[in-house]
């Protein structure tokens, strides 16, 4: 993660929308084929090519030796699952994280999806988590800090006794998928790093149902709740603004075909 802030300018905004937009619209090809018995491999697969068919690159494929386009992580796994041959299940819930690098810049966009019929007390846990995310966008204006989006997710979490997951957090976007700063889904408001405008974040508040404690497996990647109960995880890239922050990547694409699907539970 570079050390530095860096400011874009609108001519690099524009790019870093162009592929967040690319990143929604891969997700939305998830979302079409998402179901029981499809398995995260096959995810995956159609992802990579969706994207390559779109002149773009897998942005997280390589990175740090990651070996799949999407990070898919199921039920109880938090973030960084890895694509497999294990059918998804109805009830099942899985975050869709993806990346994408176009024209020399990322986007990032990270999505949680139902798997047929899921307990309303995990769509609750996953309709909470969106609206953590619409409020740290909102304290992601100028003049603000870290903190003050930190202090929003984690206030919005807590007060519904969820655990709000510390050791993974958002940060910045822009040539590099990490850039600095570091956005924690916690934090004290008027703390943390101050915020200017063109500065591309991406926020992505990981909520667990029960405690904020995860584990990491003997696969060097996935991450899972200490309880094993489950975890939900939606991610937008936005960028800084006086007054409003611009979010950039999008869900609306998901949200067509999953209204199409009968299967839209929660709304931003
Ligand atoms: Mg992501
Ligand atoms: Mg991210």
């Amino acid at each position: 993660m570079g050390k530095s802030v860096i400011i874009l300018s609108e001519d690099e905004i524009a790019l870093v929308r162009e592929s967040s937009l690319l990143v929604g619209r891969t997700l939305a090809e998830v979302a079409r084929h998402i179901a029981p018995g499809i398995t995260t491999g096959k995810l995956d697969a159609i992802a990579e090519e969706f994207i390559r068919d779109h002149g773009a690159v897998p942005g997280f494929k390589g990175l740090y030796g990651c070996p799949s386009t999407l990070l898919t992580s199921v039920n109880e796994q938090v973030v960084h699952g890895l694509p497999d041959d294990r059918p998804l299940q109805d009830g099942d819930i899985a975050s869709v994280d993806c990346g994408v690098l176009m024209n020399g810049f990322y986007g990032d966009s990270a999505y949680t999806f139902c798997v047929g019929e899921v307990a309303s007390e995990t769509s609750e846990l996953l309709h909470a988590t969106r609206e953590c995310l619409a409020l740290g966008i909102e304290q992601a204006v100028e003049h603000n800090r870290t903190g003050d989006i930190g202090f929003a997710i984690q206030q919005h979490a807590e007060r519904k006794g969820y655990g709000v997951v510390r050791e993974l957090v958002g940060h910045g976007v822009g040539r590099k998928l990490h850039e600095a700063p570091e956005v924690p889904n916690y934090g004290k408001r008027g703390h943390g790093v101050r915020l200017k405008s063109g500065m591309a974040l991406a926020i992505e508040p990981m909520i667990n149902m029960g405690v904020k404690e995860v584990k990491q497996m003997s696969d060097g990647w996935t991450v899972v709740t200490k309880d094993g109960k489950p975890s939900a995880h939606f991610e937008h890239t936005v960028v800084v603004r006086a007054g409003k922050a611009e979010v950039l990547s999008t869900f609306q694409y998901i949200e067509d075909v999953l209204e199409k699907k009968g299967e839209l539970i929660t709304k931003g």
